[in-house]
């Protein structure tokens, strides 16, 4: 029998995470402060997720608003700001109906759940399959794992699902694959976000949208880390003129309250009916005024022509590092999703950074990558590119 009085050394929080040696117990736009009162400069916005940067006012007042009235009702019931932000979100979008739930993850399990159910009640098709793509990134649950290309997401895990076939990405010869699998959808991210911030070709994602369309195969964009602005317009998909039949977000629709969803057309929403899916905590009176406040916000000021301005502007700073530090190979990404590509080791750079005061992201073991809020400023941005040269020249010593 265990001994549960007996006193461990052992963290009460399972390791589940590398941590950085940080404890932050406040931000502020895109500050955050830790437990010594130090001040870093966060570009990282807790991995996309506070887009509109720390505690922004906005989504605060909703926030304390809905807290006085009510929390919580389940999904029984009509939840006015569920249906406000259904609206806002289909009225901006090329959906039609919004699922509610409360993270990535299930935002995508849902994706995955009504393709199947789709092909499987409204086509009357068999195939289950769901077509991703290596090194992508979809989530950690079951599901999405699997749907994950990558190798070391799903390790120790088997069995995992069956009904997933992976095609390289950005490989135009490799869709011909698609006429043989003959899948109930394609699932992808515009811009492979955790996976090294790769930016998918337009001839190619035209290339997948023209093949769905012609056999009638979902598709399915993952704008978890992409969408709500991130990209400088809404969705990442706008970018790249093609209509999905289901987009996934979560991440910045909170402003790091807790929510996901689908965006479903008409059609494809089909696939479920009462019953066939839901979420107890899905779409909260909590979850969607915070939802409702940030798109709004960035909706009401449009916010995105800001972001327009201020991702070049970070893009022209981010060009003069390479040319002056021949250890950066390339810069990609998108709008304020940004990778550079190292011939260093990328979490020696965002280590070192932590030192300078300054929060950035790796993505891979050779990619920097750097997320502001939405909202930084012009000086916030020559701040970073300060911080950041100062935690190149350390490394460069050898400091
Ligand atoms: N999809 C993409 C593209 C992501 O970047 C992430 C998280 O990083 C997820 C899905 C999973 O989201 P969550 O961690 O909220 O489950």
């Amino acid at each position: 029998m265990s001994n549960t009085t007996s006193v461990s050394q052992i963290s009460p929080v399972m390791a589940t995470y590398g941590r950085f040696p940080v404890t932050l117990v406040k931000g502020k736009g895109s500050y955050v402060w830790d437990n010594q009162d130090n001040q870093f400069l966060d570009f990282t916005s807790g991995i996309a997720t506070c887009n509109l940067g720390h505690v922004p006012n906005a989504v605060k007042e909703k926030l304390e608003e809905q807290l006085q009235n009510l929390w919580h009702c389940s999904n029984l019931y009509n939840i006015p700001n569920q249906e406000e932000l259904a609206e806002l979100l289909t009225a901006n979008s090329c959906g039609d109906q919004v699922f509610f739930c409360n993270s990535g993850a299930e935002a995508n399990e849902a994706a995955i759940k009504l393709a199947r159910r789709y092909s499987n009640k409204v086509k009357g098709n068999e195939s289950p399959t769901i077509v991703t793509f290596m090194q992508s990134f979809h989530g950690r649950t079951l599901g999405t794992l699997t749907a994950t290309g990558q190798e070391k997401i799903q390790h120790g895990f088997a069995p995992l699902i069956p009904g997933f076939s992976y095609l390289p990405f950005n490989d135009i010869d490799a869709l011909d694959e698609l006429n043989s699998i003959k899948p109930a959808a394609v699932l992808l991210e515009l811009v492979q976000g955790e996976g090294g911030v790769i930016p998918a070709n337009q001839v190619w994602i035209e290339k997948i949208a023209q093949i769905c369309k012609e056999n009638d195969i979902l598709l399915m964009v993952d704008e978890i880390q992409t969408g709500i602005g991130r990209t400088g317009t809404l969705f990442a998909y706008e970018e790249y003129s093609i209509e999905p039949d289901v987009i996934s977000i979560a991440k910045g629709l909170g402003s790091g309250f807790p929510i996901g969803a689908i965006i479903a057309k008409e059609e494809a929403a089909k696939g479920f009916e009462p019953g066939s899916h839901g979420s107890t905590f899905g779409g909260n009176p909590l979850a969607t005024a915070a939802g409702l406040a940030t798109l709004t916000h960035i909706i009401e000021t449009n916010l995105l022509d800001q972001v327009k301005v201020i991702s070049e502007y970070l893009d022209s700073q981010l060009q003069s590092l390479k040319e002056k530090y021949p250890f950066i190979k390339d810069i990609r990404g998108k709008g304020l999703l940004k990778g550079l590509v190292v011939e260093i080791n990328a979490l020696e750079i965002v280590q070192k950074a932590i030192t300078n005061d300054l929060l950035i992201l790796t993505a891979g073991p050779n990619v920097v990558r750097i997320l502001p809020p939405l909202t930084a400023s012009k000086e916030e941005i020559n701040e970073f590119i300060i911080k950041l040269e100062k935690t190149f020249q350390s490394i460069e010593k050898g400091e």
